[in-house]
């Protein structure tokens, strides 16, 4: 039976008890909305754990004073009757007030792999995630916790965060999935218009064109202004289309074996972000003689 629970030291006492008992717990932070996204990290987590809790919270402090905190969907009814039909043992719903108590004044700061793309275009953001995440583990101390590569810098993050303060937890990135055209599962996706939806596919494009003139050994300049024509041409108002080292996210240079291709733009009012890890390559080599 499926147990929504809104107590932190309620939920650690559960978790605590199954490991406890010899038990692997597997662990699924989300901010709710739920999509085949969500759920394919909770299928994994169901394949190699004895029990899986997600998590579901809207996490102020990871949005700006511009953002759209206060539009995200909740959806918590809709989320709990998906989680259903899944292997799910524990929702983990705590109130604003449970994960920051009246006087809070605390905060996690990364830096290395927070500090460029998501983490210029969207101050504190990253501090947010940190702080929240590391929250969330002490409700959820699971050996393992699953993240989609849906959000690559915060996978970095998160894995940095997990190293640094040697928090005992396993973290694996799963797939992102993705809709028939392309375009990568989010909640930010129902914000989308009838007329921009279609546009959206803009964003999966770039990154494929990006993969094709990666393998044919393309220099890092003519790709990223290849990802932003492609962006462009559906409309997609671009925030940044860009190579980087898949780990440090660092610039590449472009005789680089390996990449990850980032971007982000705008529709409308919606940010929408997407990446993809491009294949390793054998670079040729450059003709240095003339
Ligand atoms: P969110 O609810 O957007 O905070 O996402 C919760 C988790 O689901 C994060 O680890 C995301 O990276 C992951 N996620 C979101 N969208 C996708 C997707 N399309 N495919 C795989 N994982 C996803």
């Amino acid at each position: 039976m499926q147990q929504v629970v809104h107590d932190p030291d309620r939920m650690r006492a559960l978790v605590n008890e199954a490991r406890a008992a010899g038990q692997r717990v597997g662990f699924v932070p989300t901010m709710g909305a739920l999509h085949a996204g969500h759920t394919s990290l909770v299928a994994q987590a169901a394949r190699e754990c004895d029990r899986v809790a997600v998590s579901i919270f809207v996490n102020p402090m990871q949005f700006g004073p511009q953002e759209d905190f206060s539009r995200y969907p909740r959806t918590l009814a809709a989320d709990t009757a998906l989680l259903a039909a899944h292997d799910v043992d524990w929702i983990y719903a705590p109130e604003v007030s449970d994960v920051y108590p009246p006087g809070d004044a605390t905060r996690i700061v990364v830096g290395g792999p927070a500090v460029l793309f998501e983490g210029e275009r969207r101050p504190g953001h990253f501090d947010g995630v940190a702080t929240v995440v590391c929250k969330l583990f002490l409700a959820v101390p699971a050996d393992t916790a699953y993240f989609g590569a849906k959000d690559w810098q915060q996978t970095l993050v998160v894995k940095r965060l997990v190293c640094d303060l040697g928090l005992p937890i396993r973290i694996i990135v799963c797939p992102t999935m993705r809709e028939p055209d392309g375009l990568a599962m989010s909640s930010r996706n129902a914000y989308l218009s009838v007329a921009d939806r279609p546009r959206a596919v803009g964003l999966s494009k770039s990154l494929h064109r990006a993969a094709g003139l990666w393998s044919a050994g393309a220099d890092t300049a003519t790709i990223e202004q290849a990802m932003r024509e492609t962006l462009s041409a559906h409309g997609v108002v671009v925030d940044y289309a860009a190579l980087a080292d898949p780990e440090s996210l660092e610039p590449v240079p472009d005789d680089a074996a390996r990449a990850v291709a980032l971007v982000a733009g705008r529709l409308g009012s919606t940010r929408l972000i997407d990446n993809m890890e491009l294949p390793a390559r054998v670079t040729p080599q450059r003709d240095t003689k003339r």
